[in-house]
This record gives C-alpha cells, structure tokens and sequence, in this order.
C-alpha cells in the first residue's frame, strides 16, 4: 500500500482527503496531520473576531468527514519536511514516511518586519487569533466604564485588503453589542482603515472599487489612504503619508484596539523545510507539485500559481484552495490506479464577493459586477457551496448562511 499524508486540514488539504479517500480505498493509505481537531472557514474568522458568530460556528471536527478504513488523522504540529528522505517531521510524534507529500499547511499573518507590529498589534489568522482579538474587543469596553479613556471605543484595522475591509463591516455590524458593554451609544465606537495605497481594491474596477469606499464611509468607518505604517507601539500607529517630505515626523493616530491585516504568507514551515520560497510560498510545477519533486504537492495558501498570462501568481482564497486539492485528487488517483493523469492544472475563479457586515457586500461573480443585497446573498451562497463540498450535508445544515431573506 502506497503511503498519502497530507499536512493541513483547511480549505486545501481536507478537500484533499475528502476527494481522494474515495478513489484509492484499498491501494493507498492517507494520513492527515492538523494542529487542531477542527477545521474552520478561514473566510469567516472576522465574524468571530467581532463577536458576531462564536468560534463552534465556523468550525467542525475533522474526523467527522474522514473514513476511517482509508485516513488516520494525527492531531500534530509539522515541524518540517525532508523531500530527500520523504519524511515529515512532527513535534510530538515519531516523523511519518510518505511516498507522496501534500502540504496544505495554510497561512499566517505577515508583519513584513514592521518594528512593533507583531508585541502591539493584534493578528488574525486563526480561530485562537480571532477569539483573542474578541476577548480584547470586550476587556477594552468594560474598561472604558471605568476609565472613560475614548482610546478604548477607538478600533484600528492596519491593512485594508479584502481582511481588513471584511473586517470592519463585522465590527460595524457588532457596534451596538459592543456599545452596550461601555455604557455608550453605538456612534460613539470609532472604526479607522489605515492603509498605504492610493486607491483601495486594485482587484475591482473604477465604479466596483468606489462603490466600496462608498459604503464604508457611509457606516462611518474611517479610512486613511496613502498612509505607509511604520511602527506600532503599544496603542499607537506611527504612519508616513505618500506626500510627506523625508524630515516630516510621522503621523500618529492612538486607539486601544490595533488588529493586523497587511496581509499574509505561507507556512513558516516551507522555509525550515528548505524549499525555494517567496513569503512561504512555493512557484508549482503545472501539477501542482515542488520544483523537481513530482511527489511533494504544495496547495493553497504555500503555493504559487501562474495564470496563462504568466504575470502575478493568481490570489490566495478558499476558491483556489478547493480547486486546487480537487486536481490533486484527480491527479492522485490516476497516478495510484494507473489511469490517465490529468493536463496541466488551471483555473477558473467564479468570482470575488467582498462582504461588509450581514447584509451588504459586493463584487464580482458569474461575469457580472454585484453590490448591495444580491452581492450578500451571493456571498453566503459561496459560503454554503464551500461547506457542503468538503462538510457535506451534515456541516452544510449545522453551520451553513440561510439568513438570506433579510
Ligand atoms: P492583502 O495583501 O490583500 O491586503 C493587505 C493590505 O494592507 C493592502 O491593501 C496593503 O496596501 C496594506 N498594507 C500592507 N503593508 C502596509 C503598511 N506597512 N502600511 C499600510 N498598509 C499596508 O491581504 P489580505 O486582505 O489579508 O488578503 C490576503 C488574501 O486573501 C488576498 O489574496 C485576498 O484577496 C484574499 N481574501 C479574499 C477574501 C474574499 O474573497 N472575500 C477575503 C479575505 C481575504
């Protein structure tokens, strides 16, 4: 029996296992290595982090999709990979042999060597992270009932990517809870986006991008454009803004709550395992797999992929991740059974939805531009379809969107 493991329950590698424990039952055994029990939507985190849907919402044990006959799961950090010896090696357990690697081991928040960034800002890029900047969120406004510091309803979002905008509509929408644990009224929290770019959602054309800036304003959540931070100290972000002379002081702006969403990167893990990388991640191969090595498959967030046009890998999201693990699943399977591998992988995105609270959103999907209440309900559908296909039913019914009538 060949040997499978996959490293990383996420979006890419549990859509791996689901994929494939189907089609190589009784010619390959897959082990599946997670840090945690569970799997959670990456793309909800900010709904936790807000307080608006508790951690179990977004989440579900990873055992309840495996088959047991076919995939044992270990419940491990990875610590590296040795493609020479295809061994990998955990922290806690004895390292595994593998004849073929998939590493699916996800993101982290990237902090690009910003001096106090990572002692004086709060990431989010996991469930613990999301919980931790909530718990936060709710320690500052009790404590404003005593201190009546106005630092403590003042929330600053670093980073205004789809995270960071995502984001701030969650805590939009969380105002008047969070209002009601100072003591004040919702108007009187304060949301700021601070960013270094001139022109926010370079993904979105003119009208589609303007619309977004629009919408965010019209909540009244702050934005700071042309800002390039570069300091955090402990409640405080130091800014450089584009125009600003060489000897201008930077700016300062005060708030109790700084989150960090400048962006992200992969694994750490691909570094120590010496692979050729930029920021964790991996240029693939056509199949998806490390330069050289036909049998190391890097997916998701730790992988580099090159559209047609050759020039900027496509974005990392859940979309690309799942596409990815089903072709490796294919490519898996034909690879075992002696069938036909498939051609080279490509890639079809069926849209990008960014959503700003609930009940607004918009986007790009099927071909059309979308904003306002369509926009959501298309948002929540690719939410649900995300579920159902690595979930199933089960998880779909459990944790799935079905606000859709608002
Ligand atoms: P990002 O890289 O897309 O955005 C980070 C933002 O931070 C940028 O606008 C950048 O200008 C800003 N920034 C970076 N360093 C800065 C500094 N020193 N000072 C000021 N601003 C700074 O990162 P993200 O938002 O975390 O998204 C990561 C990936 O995940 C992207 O590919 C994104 O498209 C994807 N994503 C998709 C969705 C969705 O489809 N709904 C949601 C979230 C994330």
């Amino acid at each position: 029996m060949k040997k499978i493991v996959v490293l990383g329950a996420g979006y890419a590698g549990l859509k791996t296992v689901v994929a494939l424990q189907k089609k190589v039952k009784g010619v390959a055994q897959i082990t599946l290595v997670d840090q945690n029990d569970y799997h959670y939507e990456a793309t909800d985190l900010h709904e936790v982090a807000s307080g608006n849907l508790p951690a179990s919402k977004i989440s579900y044990p990873i055992k309840g999709v495996l088959d047991s006959a076919v995939t044992t799961f270990i419940q491990d950090r990875v610590t590296k990979v040795d493609p020479a010896t295809k061994t990998v090696e955990l922290a806690h357990h004895e390292p595994l042999k593998y004849d073929y690697c998939v590493m699916a081991l996800g993101f982290v928040s990237e902090n690009f060597g910003i001096k106090g960034a990572t002692e004086n800002s709060l990431p989010m890029a996991s469930v613990d992270e999301a919980n931790a900047i909530h718990e936060h969120l709710v320690a500052t406004m009790k404590n404003y009932r005593e201190s009546h510091d106005a630092n403590d309803l003042k929330i600053i979002i670093c980073g205004a990517g789809f995270t960071g905008i995502e984001l701030a509509g969650a805590l939009h929408d969380a105002k008047k809870r969070l209002a009601g644990v100072a003591g004040v009224q919702p108007d009187d929290i304060e949301i700021t986006l601070i960013d270094a770019s001139s022109r926010l959602l370079p993904m979105f054309n003119d009208k589609l991008a303007n619309y977004g800036v629009a919408l965010l304003q019209k909540l009244q959540i702050k934005i700071i454009k042309d800002a390039f931070i570069n300091e955090i100290q402990p409640g405080k972000v130091l800014y450089k803004k584009k125009d600003d002379a060489e000897d201008t002081p930077l700016h300062e702006i005060d708030a109790n709550t700084i989150i960090w969403t400048t962006g992200v990167s992969g694994s750490p893990v691909v570094g120590e395992s010496g692979l050729p990388e930029r920021r964790g991640r991996v240029m693939d191969t056509d199949h998806l797999t490390a330069p050289d090595d036909d049998d190391l498959y890097m997916i998701g967030d730790v992988a580099a992929v090159m559209p047609p046009d050759g020039k900027r890998p496509y974005p990392t999201t859940a979309q690309i991740s799942l596409s990815m693990a089903n072709y490796v699943a294919k490519d898996l399977a034909a690879r075992l059974n002696g069938g036909n591998r498939p051609g080279t992988y490509t890639y079809k995105s069926l849209g990008t939805v960014a959503s700003v609270g609930n009940t607004r959103a918009f986007g790009v999907a099927m071909g059309g531009h979308y904003h306002g209440y369509p926009a959501s309900f298309i948002k929540k559908m690719i939410m649900n379809k995300s579920l159902l296909e690595t979930g199933g039913v089960k998880e779909l019914m459990a944790k799935g969107r079905f606000d859709l009538y608002h």
